[in-house]
């Protein structure tokens, strides 16, 4: 069984004052035997980077981008490069968010050059694939998630085992529709044998749930064979509920 990730995305929220109340609730709650079983993260906009770094120092409480650049350096207003990342101890970056992809209109193509510049710079991609509500309607959503996936796979070739994998169905993200435990293992056991067969290391890769996972269905969802946590979006603003999420893992 690999060990647990749960990661927090703050997705554009936050202020310094919120931040330092959400975290400090996160540290005091942090069991300390709990990073034995289960790393946990929260991905933060750039800005506070400098802030969480600070506060997390010392804590098993690790730090998360919500993306990062294609581009190594250079003339790239408004662009944060993944070595910039890293020298605020940034341990993985978000690439290809659903809403990265909608309305930014990342390609499959550019999420795995920013998955590729992450690893480069020895950052964790968490690499972020899911089908629309259309999509699964016309039974796509397998051939959506594989070809999401194999783009990464295809560029980053023998790397593809440092990184994590995270199914979001976007008619799950923000809407309170949770995908069905069977729904997403069956997904994700459709991730795995991509991953296996990609990689004699695949069985080890992790493999996060995200979409309106909460503190009450948390559980049976991590409790799939191919679950190997959850990228947590509004639950993770509260600390309470980011928590027993945590909790749930262990
Ligand atoms: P919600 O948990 O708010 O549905 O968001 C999921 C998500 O997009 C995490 O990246």
């Amino acid at each position: 069984m690999n060990k647990k990730l749960i990661a927090g995305n703050w997705k554009m929220n936050g202020s310094l004052t919120a931040n330092d109340v959400l975290v400090r609730a996160i540290l005091t709650g942090l069991a300390p035997e709990a990073s034995a079983v289960c790393d946990v993260a929260v991905a933060v906009p750039a800005p506070y980077l400098a802030q969480l770094q600070s506060l997390a120092v010392g804590s098993s409480l690790a730090l998360a981008a919500q993306d990062v650049s294609t581009h190594e350096m250079g003339a790239y207003t408004g662009e944060v490069s993944a070595v910039m990342l890293r020298d605020f101890g940034v341990r993985y970056a978000l690439v290809g968010h659903s809403e990265r992809r909608q309305y930014h209109g990342e390609t499959d193509h550019v999420v795995a050059l920013k998955a590729q510049r992450a690893l480069a710079a020895g950052i964790t991609p968490i690499v972020c694939v899911g089908e629309t509500l259309a999509e699964r309607e016309n039974g796509q959503t397998e051939a959506v998630v594989k070809r999401q996936l194999a783009a990464v796979i295809h560029l980053n070739g023998h790397c593809i085992s440092e990184v994590v994998v995270a199914y979001e169905p976007v008619w799950a993200i923000g809407t309170g529709k949770t995908a069905t435990p069977e729904q997403a293992q069956q997904v994700h056991a459709v991730l795995r044998a991509q991953l296996a067969a990609a990689s004699d290391k695949g069985a080890r890769i992790r493999l996060l749930y995200g979409g309106s996972m909460n503190a009450t269905n948390a559980a049976q969802l991590l409790a799939q064979p191919d679950i190997d946590g959850g990228l947590i979006g509004g639950a993770s603003l509260k600390p309470t509920d980011f928590l027993q999420i945590v909790a749930a893992a262990q």
